[in-house]
């Protein structure tokens, strides 16, 4: 579903992928080709990052539907969180899954998924299987702009950049986007892992944010948006997507297009963080 969407003075489109269901977001679009898979003797589900990603909700959540059991490993855990589950974390045990902790998570998930009914997933599923679901994603989008008349550029926060890359492997309009993890070189390399004559067009942030990071005006855009527009984003990928996509207006022809990407149940947790670092300033 795109509806406009007009912030700061700004017309857009909002791609409302937040809306697709239980399982929405950019990762319902990395796991449609998983969920169009019969997964013959597969029994388990293996995947490893951060203890409050948006991805782990998500395979929680596949692996639950299909009764598969899922490993996640993460490299640390603190006891706060081990003893209190909020957010994704708390929801993803809800649903079943078993979580280890190794320095190197990414071997051991390796490990966890060696046998031959154990099935390895990509850090945010950043792996090929994503593809197939941008497909759909590109072509929803090209069947509304053909009906509207328009052609906008289409902008995006990424992480892993899989969500940037694939889209824009598959669509004819420009796309573009920020990373919130790493710099601009980095996220390119990883975009040309996954499509090495990718087009997508990767703008720099007003200054350089780690993944996570607690600023306050990454917390007052995001809040700004909520009072402005009453539309919810997610609260690490989309304030630096937004303060990037303000910062860099000159670089679009024309409509804009922003893909809301969900995990706004994530939220739960990023916003306990924040009230705790800032206290009365939010
Ligand atoms: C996972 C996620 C991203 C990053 O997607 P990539 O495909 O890894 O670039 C961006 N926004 C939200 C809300 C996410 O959950």
């Amino acid at each position: 579903m795109i509806e406009k969407f007009k912030f700061r003075g700004r017309e857009m489109f909002l791609l409302r992928d937040d809306l697709l269901g239980e399982f929405n977001g950019n990762k319902a679009r990395k796991l449609e080709y998983f969920l169009n898979s019969d997964l013959k003797g597969i029994k388990r589900i293996v995947s490893h990052g951060s203890s409050q990603s948006n991805a782990m909700y998500s395979l929680s959540v596949f692996a639950k539907m299909r009764g598969l059991e899922f490993c996640f490993v993460v490299s640390h855990l603190n006891s706060n969180l081990q003893e209190k589950p909020v957010g994704n974390f708390k929801f993803a045990l809800q649903n079943g899954m078993k979580i280890f902790v190794a320095q190197d998570r990414r071997s051991l998930a390796k490990e966890l998924a060696s046998q031959d009914d154990a099935f390895f997933i990509e850090e945010g599923v950043a792996m090929a299987e994503a593809e197939f679901g941008f497909k759909t994603q590109a072509m929803q989008i090209e069947k509304w702009c053909e009906k509207n008349s328009i052609r906008p550029d289409i902008f995006l926060p990424s992480g892993t950049g899989t969500s940037a890359a694939y889209l824009a492997k598959n669509s004819n309009l420009r796309v573009f986007t920020c990373p919130c993890v790493g710099d601009v070189k980095f996220l390119q390399d990883e975009i040309f892992a996954l499509d090495k004559n990718s087009k997508v067009q990767i703008l720099n942030p007003p200054k350089k944010y780690h993944f996570g990071d607690l600023k306050l005006e990454l917390y007052k855009i995001w809040r700004e948006i909520l009072d402005e527009t009453g539309v919810e984003f997610e609260l690490i990928y989309d304030p630096v997507g937004f303060l990037t996509l303000f910062s860099n207006l000159d670089a679009f022809s024309g409509d804009i297009l922003y893909i809301h990407q969900g995990g706004i149940l994530g939220n739960i947790s990023q916003k306990m963080r924040y009230e705790r670092k800032f206290k009365g300033e939010l």
